[in-house]
């Protein structure tokens, strides 16, 4: 069995990542206190791949939950799921980041990181074979951001060869009011280019647009953006854990979606997003899940594909009784209606799978992960509010105060600018091979009848 250890880091770490396991603990039939009460083969058969199975019977989250303070996991403790979690596994500290990449990363962090490493080290060496890391965390505050790249580090110290995987939750103005996240965020993304695999990209902008907009929430909480979150991830991690294969371990995973070492930054989408209201007005076919998944509105990063292209790309149709030939037709039917979002130059760069077993309280779903170009717009729009603040030096003593050089963010900030001069590179790499603009156009205007143009222009973020 290829084991994964899941590590969550601070606030929000450890709130998507509780999520996570109570919507990955339904689907696998596992009860809040860890014993099997399932009907279905398939949520077993794989099930180590998750969790440990304790000598009476209790499947046991293979999870270790890190912060800098006590509150956040005293309530994932005492929530319906918290008994899943082994207590040996919660590590905390009393001091608290407070929301200072240098407090995680090098000082308050740096105190606590041993006792994490104990842990981690012993969930490793109870594994048979283990495939690797995913890490739950925010960029913007200063736990999950700095001691999670701290960790993440660490981890790649001491298991240079397994694989590191994380879900990065990346800030926004619209949901946070904290002045120094692109800070933090930036500082984590260029330890993310060095130090992961695997980035799923989070983007708190946009769970905030997809929450007012498609969900029609007018005030949405950090419970709803986790329920889109959570729902993502367990469509990602599908493939992992459940029989199929497609993308059935990271390594899989990676080979196919990252033509390019530090391109391995994704945006990931689900489907269907509807309001409640309106659900039951709705059939969902594979048809409408293929547009919608595509679709500029459905992104978890706030970023249009139509502005970039994809290098690669994975789907996962998730549902008792999809028809694989109707999937193929439908993706093949997306590819060839929109070929100029897709980069010729990698042929069959789409795959896509089918899961018999759907999410919990839904028949279809599809999650979808792509590597696309126009995630160039998360670091840009990152790196402007970096740049003001930073060109100034202000807050910069916050970190100073901890010890840390400036030219740490210099060298982050031009770090994140070649990642974008990259994606740059790559995306316009096809089109100056196209020898006339007529030809380009052309596909576009082909692409009305549907697949991309069925967004409405206001979808887009620009
Ligand atoms: P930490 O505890 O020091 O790691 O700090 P936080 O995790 O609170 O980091 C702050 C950032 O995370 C801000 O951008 C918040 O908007 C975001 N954040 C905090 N909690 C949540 C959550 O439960 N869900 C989501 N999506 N974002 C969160």
């Amino acid at each position: 069995m290829r084991e994964i250890l899941h590590i969550q880091a601070g606030q929000c770490g450890n709130q998507i990542g509780s999520k996570f396991w109570q919507v990955i603990s339904e689907e696998h039939g596992v009860d809040a206190q860890g014993y099997y009460r399932g009907d279905d083969e398939q949520q077993l058969e794989r099930i180590n791949v998750y969790y440990n199975e304790a000598s009476n019977g209790r499947y046991v989250p293979r999870a270790v939950l890190v912060d800098l303070e006590p509150g956040t996991m005293d309530a994932v403790r005492a929530s319906t799921y918290g008994a899943l979690f082994r207590p040996d596994n919660f590590v905390y500290g009393q001091s608290g980041a407070g929301n200072n990449w240098a407090k995680g990363h090098y000082t308050e962090g740096a105190e606590l990181v041993d006792q994490v490493m104990d842990v981690v080290r012993k969930e490793c060496e109870g594994c048979d074979c283990l495939q690797g890391f995913q890490v739950s965390h925010s960029l913007g505050g200063g736990t999950g951001s700095g001691m999670g790249t701290l960790l993440i580090s660490k981890i790649r110290e001491e298991y240079p060869d397994r694989m590191m995987c994380t879900y990065s939750v990346m800030p926004s103005p619209k949901v946070s009011d904290t002045v120094v996240e692109p800070y933090n965020a930036t500082l984590s993304i260029h330890q993310l280019v060095e130090n992961a695999d695997e980035v799923f990209c989070i983007d708190n902008e946009a769970l905030y647009d997809i929450c007012v907009r498609t969900l029609k929430l007018s005030n949405p909480s950090y419970a709803d953006l986790n329920k889109l979150v959570s729902g993502v991830m367990s469509g990602i991690t599908c493939s992992l854990r459940f029989p199929g294969q497609l993308n059935s371990d990271l390594r899989k995973l990676a080979v196919n979606l990252i033509p390019f070492p530090r391109l391995h930054f994704f945006s990931v989408s689900l489907a269907p997003l509807t309001a409640t209201a309106s659900t039951a007005y709705r059939h969902v076919s594979i048809a409408d899940l293929t547009q919608q998944m595509f679709d500029a509105k459905n992104q978890f990063a706030a970023c249009d594909p139509r502005q970039g292209r994809y290098l690669t790309a994975a789907a996962y149709f998730r549902g008792a009784t999809i028809s694989t030939k109707d999937v193929d037709e439908q993706m093949s039917q997306v590819q060839s209606k929109n070929s100029a979002y897709f980069v010729e130059w990698i042929p069959h760069n789409i795959k896509s799978s089918v899961c018999g077993v759907p999410p919990k309280g839904q028949q279809l779903s599809c999650a979808f992960v792509g590597n696309t170009t126009a995630v160039q717009e998360i670091f840009k729009r990152v790196g402007e509010q970096f740049s003001a603040m930073f060109r100034r030096k202000a807050f910069l003593h916050w970190y100073t105060g901890e010890g840390m050089d400036p030219m740490e963010f210099t060298e982050a900030e031009s770090n994140m600018n070649d990642l974008v001069s990259e994606y740059q590179q790559y995306e316009q790499a096809v089109a100056e091979e196209e020898d006339d603009d007529a030809e380009m156009d052309g596909v576009y205007a082909g692409a009305a009848g549907g697949g991309y143009a069925a967004t409405e222009p206001d979808a887009a973020y620009a």
